[in-house]
């Protein structure tokens, strides 16, 4: 009696057996390799989502295949804990951050292990906990005494209806996200950890990164963004001050018509005396979206050609960047291009393109004249630059650099993209930063013995006000470390990218409260055995931010001795978007398809087999429900296949001899077994192919279902195929694989037997040789694969050199083909 297929019971069955066993614990057997698999951790929002699903099942097919290739695996998970959603939820639904947090963490715990992923739970991190965030602490307190974290003024989003400070996310179309009321910005002291210290290894190591996407590696040079120019003094008329300016472009210094500084410039308060003009310049600041100016009565004058330009304050130039002052060539720059265009500015064309010089008027005063549609911003030939006209673009910046020099105008620079990062949110929900504020003292950091710095409960989250950490009086007011007096603690909390540029390194020692930097000393330690992460997966919209501050958090705490690598990612996969009707699936577009409906459809196996077969991981999935389907369908026919064949199986031989003393239909089947093991290792080894693997999975089921066991000889190898069959689906779909195994008449256990081998003689495709007759006379033999079909052999024949030599230039009648013996071929 066939047992209808139920993932659910099957699927339960074999999770319990799993962790009964300790089958995803941490390997520890020293007489094997070590792999790191590790996914990129959730934030705990409550529920998974399909990209959750998809990367989770790469990963743990990755981790289940090292397994059983006889690793060491490590492969943990966690949970990004602190974070917005958990206070706005907190002001919407008057529940506590941390209750919100770890119900939520409870819920998405029981989702992933309902997906039957192998996590080591014994390692879990997360990240709001004091056990883990103490660290951060420690990590500031390591960096503030090295000078790499400070204090400075910086600009944030201040909504003055609410009286509080937004995260960008809470701006929406530069309106306060709960009142409407428009976003300025408000100047406030934050702390920075000094990350451009670091940019020119950040940039040099990136050619190391031979493991990582190349676009994923491109976007990190191009965020550190290494730009070799020139300063140059721009003398301001009237006022004994130069302006300085940095550029990337001295071939275009004669091109500049204006000049923009930012709105806190040491020099604006000069230029614009009303003060009141400067703050609505400074409302809009740093607003990519609306770019305004405010001309001020002074000129600078180009050092280079004696031009008189005007000075505008602007609201795009960063004081952070540079010299927070910039040369405007709206000819060759599409911002200055369109500044100008808004502000009635000339426009002075001093590159053309190479080999292509049209009559440009040196100067298209904007209206008059129509050349320019938009800048021209390519290198090219200098026209209208003095002595150095004619010149192409990258000998004229080194000559003008030259010149600069000589001239003391200005000087050569190596200038980064890179900003210090800004590490204060004046949230609730993070790491309290460790300082304490004494009228006396100053600045004082906590003492090392005094972490944690616990972040109180007994605070109201209203979305209102300053700091929400200020309403806790217990925490805000304390006693100066060192002079024991009244003083304040600081009420920012860290951002939470702090939280995971180290949390690959908390995986490598078993959870719990220790002393993480002895743990890091220890000669064995945890982190000196398992980094770098061999291989890490997770989405492209990390490949910026987040990978670059766990590279700079993995050289901090390198130099501070505690660990001796400094990358920290081997390998990296980035996997694609799921996509559904043409769109990323999102709540806002309405096209999210909820894991938990179809895990409870279609079972686990199914989910993630469907995952990892529509796509290679590194493309986007089209959601498709046919796909689905298609995949629960194969797993049932697989089903299908070992009920109604349970007692053959369980009763054939085990074992075959060699390949040459089989009947052709069973040494087919055979070889198919073998081509197929060595298909699915080969995809899993090079880039991780899941989808082409599952492919040949489904192959090889077409063969044994159509495969008629009636002897002896034809059952062991049934049984051989299937067997192979379920070890080689088992990364994909564990259990089912497990059940089937079992069901096959094997000890419970599939994971502890090992990834198989092929034999490369059996893999062989079976080759025959042919007669090769030229009107009935034997001229040649020919080698070639079992099965070919009709017209490869006849045009294998003919291009025989020996035939070929016979029937050259001779009119062919006929080719005839008698099937595994012979081809005639009949001359005119
Ligand atoms: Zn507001
Ligand atoms: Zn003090």
């Amino acid at each position: 009696m066939e047992e209808k297929y139920n993932p659910r019971q099957v699927e339960l069955k074999w999770q319990k057996f799993w962790s009964e066993r300790g089958l995803h614990k941490t390997g520890q057997n020293p007489a094997n390799k070590d792999f790191y698999c590790l996914e990129m951790f959730p934030y705990p929002s409550g529920e998974i989502h399909m990209g959750h699903v998809r990367n989770y099942s790469i990963g743990d097919v990755i981790a289940r295949y090292k397994r059983m290739r006889g690793y060491n695996v490590l492969h943990p998970m966690g949970w990004d804990a602190f974070g917005l959603p958990a206070e706005n939820a907190a002001i919407k639904h008057n529940v506590h951050p941390s209750e919100w947090t770890y119900k939520n963490i409870e819920t998405m715990k029981k989702q992933l292990d309902r997906l039957g992923l192998s996590y080591d739970w014994d390692r879990e991190v997360t990240t709001c906990a004091p056990e883990y965030y103490r660290w951060n602490q420690w990590f500031f307190l390591k960096m503030f005494e090295r000078d790499l974290a400070y204090r400075k003024f910086s600009y944030v989003n201040w909504c003055p209806s609410c009286a509080t400070v937004l995260a960008n996310e809470q701006v929406i179309d530069e309106k306060c996200w709960r009142c409407d009321e428009t976003v300025t910005q408000k100047k406030l002291e934050q702390w920075f950890f000094r990350i451009t210290s670091y940019a020119e290894e950040l940039l040099t190591a990136c050619d190391e990164l031979s493991g990582w996407p190349e676009r994923v590696v491109l976007m990190q040079k191009n965020w550190i963004g290494k730009g070799e120019g020139v300063e140059v003094d721009f003398p301001i008329p009237g006022i004994s001050e130069n302006l300085r300016i940095f550029t990337t472009r001295p071939d275009t210094l004669f091109g500049v018509t204006f000049m923009c500084i930012a709105p806190e410039h040491p020099l604006a308060k000069k230029l614009i005396r009303d003060e009141t003009k400067l703050d609505t310049i400074k409302a809009k600041y740093g607003k990519e979206t609306e770019k305004i100016g405010l001309l001020t009565d002074y000129h600078a004058t180009n050092p280079l050609n004696g031009d008189r330009v005007p000075i505008y304050v602007a609201n795009f130039v960063l004081m952070e960047y540079g010299t927070g002052a910039i040369m405007s060539v709206p000819a060759h720059d599409q911002r200055d291009f369109e500044f100008a265009k808004t502000y009635d500015l000339p426009v002075k064309v001093v590159i053309v393109p190479e080999g292509n010089t049209p009559h440009v008027p040196p100067l298209v005063k904007e209206g008059s004249g129509k050349m320019l549609e938009e800048a021209y911003e390519d290198e090219g030939i200098l026209v209208d630059s003095g002595q150095f006209t004619g010149r192409k673009s990258d000998a004229a910046k080194k000559e003008i650099i030259h010149f600069i020099e000589e001239t003391g105008t200005g000087k050569a620079v190596v200038n980064f993209r890179l900003r210090d990062w800004g590490i204060s949110r004046q949230r609730y929900w993070g790491t309290p930063i460790p300082v304490i504020y004494c009228d006396t003292c100053g600045t004082v950091p906590v003492p090392e013995k005094d972490l944690p710095v616990v972040l109180p409960e007994d605070v109201s989250v209203s979305g209102k006000g300053d700091s929400p950490l200020l309403s806790s009086g217990r925490f805000f007011h304390t006693e100066c470390p060192k002079c024991l007096g009244k003083a304040r603690r600081e009420t920012d909390t860290m951002d939470t990218f702090v939280d995971s540029s180290w949390y690959f390194l908390r995986y490598c020692f078993p959870r719990g409260e220790r002393d993480l930097p002895s743990d890091f000393r220890k000669p064995d330690s945890g982190s000196g055995r398992w980094m770098p992460v061999d291989q890490y997966i997770g989405g492209v919209e990390h490949a910026v931010l987040h990978l670059l501050y766990s590279r700079f958090f993995t050289r901090v705490i390198r130099d501070l001795g505690l660990i001796t690598i400094s990358e920290p990612f081997r390998n990296l996969l980035t996997q694609g978007m799921v996509i559904k009707d043409g769109a990323k699936m999102s709540k806002s577009k309405g096209n999210v398809v909820d894991p938990k409906y179809l895990i409870e459809k279609y079972g686990a196996d199914t989910s993630r087999l469907f995952s990892l077969f529509a796509a290679p991981p590194e493309k986007d999935l089209d959601w498709s429900d046919k796909g689905v389907e298609g995949a629960y369908r194969f797993l049932n026919r697989l089903w299908g296949i070992v009920q109604r064949n349970r007692s053959e199986i369980r009763n054939a031989q085990p074992g075959i001899g060699s390949i040459a003393d089989l009947q052709p239909a069973a040494a087919g089947l055979y070889r198919k077994t073998h081509q197929t093991i060595k298909k699915v290792t080969m995809d899993i080894e090079r880039e991780y192919h899941f989808n082409t693997a599952i492919a040949a999975l489904m192959e090889l089921v077409n063969e044994i279902s159509s495969f008629a066991h009636e002897s002896e000889e034809d059952r062991a190898v049934f049984r051989f195929a299937i067997e192979h069959l379920l070890l080689l689906l088992s990364p994909f779909s564990p259990h089912i694989a497990e059940e089937l195994w079992e069901e096959t008449g094997n000890q419970p256990g599939i994971f502890e037997k090992g990834w198989p081998g092929w034999d490369e003689d059996a893999a062989k495709e079976e080759t025959i040789e042919l007669v090769v007759q030229v009107n009935g006379k034997l001229r040649s033999k020919i080698m070639m694969a079992a099965g070919t079909p009709d017209d490869e052999i006849k045009r294998l024949a003919l291009e025989d050199p020996k035939i070929q030599e016979i029937t050259g230039g001779k009119q062919m009648k006929k080719v005839i083909v008698v099937r595994g013996k012979l081809v005639n071929i009949v001359t005119g």
